[in-house]
């Protein structure tokens, strides 16, 4: 029998019954007899049954990519030296309930979404003001968006970076 000639491959069908999706038909290819081996028939599963297995692990190879894609972030936050207690700061959940607030939130994240731009010319933005007014807050919300643009950010408090300096 020449099997790569579809026409001499004889068809075979029957009909099986999935104990979850019902009947439906089943072909089978022949594997010819091989030396003393006889030919045996190679029957197809439920191609819904085959179709669900395929989708559950797309399903599981996405959750895992995406799983990797948060240790990745968190590894860099951890290299940027960002405590955890901090980083569910963002623009979003800043309270901006006055307009000097308001202010410097637009300014922050304008910095934040022009990050690359500010880098090359070299600008920086300081914040300054009252203690609780934010400027925390804000800091991490423009560091957490410039390492998701792919910058690297190094967070240190003003006595942590003296101490780095006098070692
Ligand atoms: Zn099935």
């Amino acid at each position: 029998m020449d099997v790569s000639d579809p026409a001499a491959v004889p068809l075979h069908t029957r009909t099986c019954d999935c104990p979850s999706h019902g009947v439906f038909a089943s072909r089978a290819i022949e594997l010819p007899a091989l030396g003393r081996k006889p030919g045996k028939l190679i029957w197809s599963r439920c191609p819904v049954c085959g179709r669900e297995a395929a989708a559950r692990e797309a399903a599981a190879q996405r959750a895992e990519q995406e799983q990797a894609r948060q240790q990745r972030m968190e590894d860099r936050l951890n290299r940027a030296g960002i405590p955890k207690r901090f980083r569910a700061r963002s623009f979003e959940n800043y309270l901006a309930d006055s307009d000097a607030k308001r202010h410097a939130l637009v300014t922050a994240r304008g910095f934040a979404e022009d990050f690359s731009a500010h880098a090359r010319r070299g600008t920086t933005l300081v914040l300054a003001g009252n203690v609780g007014t934010g400027k925390g807050h804000l800091a991490l919300s423009v560091a957490q968006h410039v390492m998701s643009l792919g910058h690297s950010v190094f967070f240190a408090t003003a006595r942590e970076i003296v101490l780095m300096l006098r070692g």
